[in-house]
């Protein structure tokens, strides 16, 4: 089988290729111009250069798929990614499967994996789908030990006019290092207590982090301290739960995690299903608790 894929994402792009490599032939097209897309098994690695438009990167790749022949496409999922997919659909006449985090390939079937209705749901679905925007979570990263050649293409100017591009604030915290983390979620009630946790955090030695509520709803936290399928994936040594529930896309970032501790007032909250140790009851009585055993 023959694959392409196009990663603007250097982490999730590690994870399809990772995923990949051994199913067949590959080819990369990034606009990233980072080296490491050359050692997880491609057989070419194409850098774009020029500005980041999806409508001339997909004819670059639609030109590349109708000479070369490929079976599927790869996208990561970002916002050039879907809007790649979405173009390269058009152009190569080929079914989307949007935002899936499992791929089976069969002969002519394809069957997937994606969350529905919200995130309640994982939809299982079989098609004739050869384009895939792809989450984070598809396979570890590994390496594949060899290099691929690399190349370089020049995109065309598209028809948007690009009036600003501004950097986002780096990263505030390596979460995948940290070996203790203390997460919070929406049952912290108000962003001032975050303030009545960090004591804890530091008692602990900890890194604080969050479920996506708490960092990209509520912005009590930064974004870069999200846990789950489209955040962070964590696997400390201990990983302490304060009042999350335990959807799956939180559980998705921290079931590596070697010990879990989950602190909620719900006894049927998910997260216990997840915990080792578990306690019901308000995390504003039981971390004061806590914190009087160990100090
Ligand atoms: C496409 C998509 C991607 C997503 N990606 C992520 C992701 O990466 N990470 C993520 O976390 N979520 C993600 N989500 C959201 C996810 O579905 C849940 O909505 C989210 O994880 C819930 O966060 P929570 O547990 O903080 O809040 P809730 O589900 O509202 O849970 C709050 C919990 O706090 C408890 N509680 C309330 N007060 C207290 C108290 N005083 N003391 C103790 N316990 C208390 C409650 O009993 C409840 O169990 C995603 C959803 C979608 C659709």
């Amino acid at each position: 089988m023959k694959f392409l894929v196009f990663s603007d994402n250097l982490d999730n792009g590690k994870q399809i290729m990772s995923y990949l490599n051994g199913k067949g032939e590959f080819v990369v097209y990034t606009p990233d111009d980072s080296k490491e897309y050359a050692d997880y098994g491609a057989s070419r690695v194409v850098y774009l250069k020029g500005e980041h438009q999806a409508k001339p990167i997909s004819e670059l790749i639609a030109s590349e798929i109708k000479s070369n022949g490929f079976d599927f496409v790869f996208i990561t999922s970002t916002v050039t990614g879907r809007d790649l997919a979405a173009f390269l659909s058009q152009a190569i006449n080929a079914d989307i499967i949007p935002e899936v985090f499992d791929v089976k390939l069969q002969d002519s079937k394809v069957s997937t994996k994606r969350y529905g209705l919200g995130g309640k749901v994982v939809l299982e679905e079989e098609s004739n789908g050869k384009i895939f925007t792809v989450i984070p979570g598809i396979s570890d990263a590994v390496p594949s030990g060899t290099s691929s050649q690399v190349e370089t293409k020049e995109i065309q100017r598209g028809n948007v006019n690009i009036l600003s591009v501004n950097p986002k604030k780096g990263r505030e915290v390596d979460l995948e290092k940290a070996s203790i983390i203390v997460s919070v979620g929406r049952g912290l009630g108000k962003k001032e207590g975050i303030a009545q946790i960090e004591p804890f955090v530091k008692l602990v030695k900890g890194e604080l982090a969050g479920s996506r509520p708490v960092c990209l709803d509520y912005r009590w936290l930064s974004e870069d301290r999200q846990v789950g399928y489209s955040g962070r994936k964590v696997k400390p040594k201990i990983y302490i739960a304060l009042g999350i529930s335990g959807q799956i896309q939180h559980i998705a970032g921290m079931r590596d995690s070697k010990i879990v501790i989950a602190v909620n007032k719900d006894k049927a909250a998910p997260i216990f299903q997840e915990a080792d140790y578990g306690i019901v009851g308000d995390l504003y009585q039981v971390v004061p608790k806590i914190m009087g055993y160990l100090s």
